[in-house]
């Protein structure tokens, strides 16, 4: 892991305003009650265990619902709205607050964990640690195999894939993204609550660019409600220019990898900023995924979790999108459901080998 160099000259964009600070001195005490009330609400959430096993429902509510009372004025209220979408990438209004405090739980109850945490990467990128995986699991990996069928009986779990494939096993894991889990046909089919949690595309619409940029005050970070969510930086280059890594939603830029656009949206924080290229990869039209990681509308963050950690016999689910942690969403959400599953599995194993 390597930690990059903190921020010098910060950008943000709240009720409207460009300013250097989030919001102005005459919201300081808002902004004082904001920070306390979320740091207060992750306090109830312990870190270590499975939250859907916490009591924890009341706070899986709307952004509105969670500040309502607070008071908070209207540069503070746009602050609270922006980190929420910086966190979900996908329209604040609309989703559950949960993600945000459970976020902000783990990393320490700190409500400004998120910003560090996003500031460590892998040396040589995310692509050395799942070959790292590959190599020391001794797993088969098969690429390019588009499950379409998952039937299952007492003897045995049968996949089939588009190309025609049939792989035959004891059991069998789905970690396949949420969005993309209904167009696979399930023999029996799966428990209803399931099905109907599925049937439509979560709200995570989450985009995340490489910009290299120009003409930007050293070491820069924003956060705001303009048509990104945040710039951090991602790279110091040799020359004068640097790699901003861009955080949005589908509507930040209409083509994620249009240089112009990305300028624009670039602007709104730092108006001589000159961006040269754009790399980034389309979430949200890849038909493999379908969108970012789940995210969730009020009610149902943990419900979903709950319901799909819930094995249909020899079929367990894994994945992020369902990982029953502070880390869900996260990298490391994924590898903790992997393990969850792999437990579930050989329990499922266990008690069916000694049925015979
Ligand atoms: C924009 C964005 C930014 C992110 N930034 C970070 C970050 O900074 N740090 C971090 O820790 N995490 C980040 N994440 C989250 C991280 O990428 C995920 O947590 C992680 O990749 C989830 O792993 P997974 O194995 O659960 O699912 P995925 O990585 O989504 O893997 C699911 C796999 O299933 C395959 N698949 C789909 N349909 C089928 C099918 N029918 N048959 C067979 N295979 C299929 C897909 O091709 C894919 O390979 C980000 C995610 C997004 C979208």
């Amino acid at each position: 892991m390597k930690s990059d160099v903190p921020a010098e000259h910060a950008a943000f964009i709240t009720d409207g305003i460009l300013r250097s600070f989030p919001v102005p001195m005459s919201e300081l005490p808002d902004l004082e009650r904001a920070v306390m009330h979320l740091r207060d609400a992750s306090k109830r959430i312990a870190p270590g265990q499975p939250l859907s096993r916490q009591p924890l429902s009341d706070l899986d509510v709307s952004v509105e619902a969670f500040i309502r009372g607070l008071d908070l004025g209207p540069a503070t209220t746009d602050l609270f709205y922006t980190l929420v979408a910086w966190y979900s990438g996908a329209d604040p209004h609309a989703v559950s607050v949960f993600g945000a405090i459970a976020q902000t739980a783990g990393f320490g109850h700190s409500p400004l964990g998120f910003y560090t945490g996003l500031s460590e990467r892998f040396v040589g990128g995310a692509g050395v640690l799942l070959q790292r995986m590959i190599d020391t699991s001794g797993l088969e990996v098969r690429l390019d195999r588009l499950v379409t069928q998952v039937q299952q009986n007492e003897r045995g779990v049968t996949v089939r894939t588009r190309s025609g494939e049939v792989i035959n096993a004891e059991s069998c894991v789905m970690a396949i993204p949420t969005n993309v889990l209904r167009q696979v046909e399930f023999s029996p089919q799966l428990d209803p609550r399931k099905t109907e949690l599925l049937a439509e595309d979560h709200l995570g619409r989450a985009y995340k660019g490489s910009f290299l940029v120009r003409n930007i005050p050293r070491r820069p970070f924003t956060l705001g409600s303009g048509k990104l969510h945040s710039l951090i930086l991602g790279y110091e280059c040799e020359d004068d220019t640097c790699i901003m890594i861009a955080f949005g939603d589908d509507k930040s830029l209409s083509n994620p990898l249009s240089r112009e656009e990305a300028e624009a949206a670039v602007r709104e924080f730092f108006p001589e900023a000159e961006v040269l290229a754009v790399d980034a990869h389309d979430w949200c039209a890849d038909p493999l995924f379908r969108g970012g990681y789940r995210i969730d509308p009020p009610g149902q963050a943990i419900e979903f979790v709950r319901v799909m950690n819930a094995p249909e016999g020899r079929v367990v689910f894994a994945g992020t999108d369902l990982d029953d942690s502070v880390w869900r969403n996260w990298i490391d959400g994924a590898i903790n459901s992997g393990g969850v599953a792999a437990d579930k599995i050989s329990e499922t194993l266990s008690r069916t080998r000694s049925a015979r």
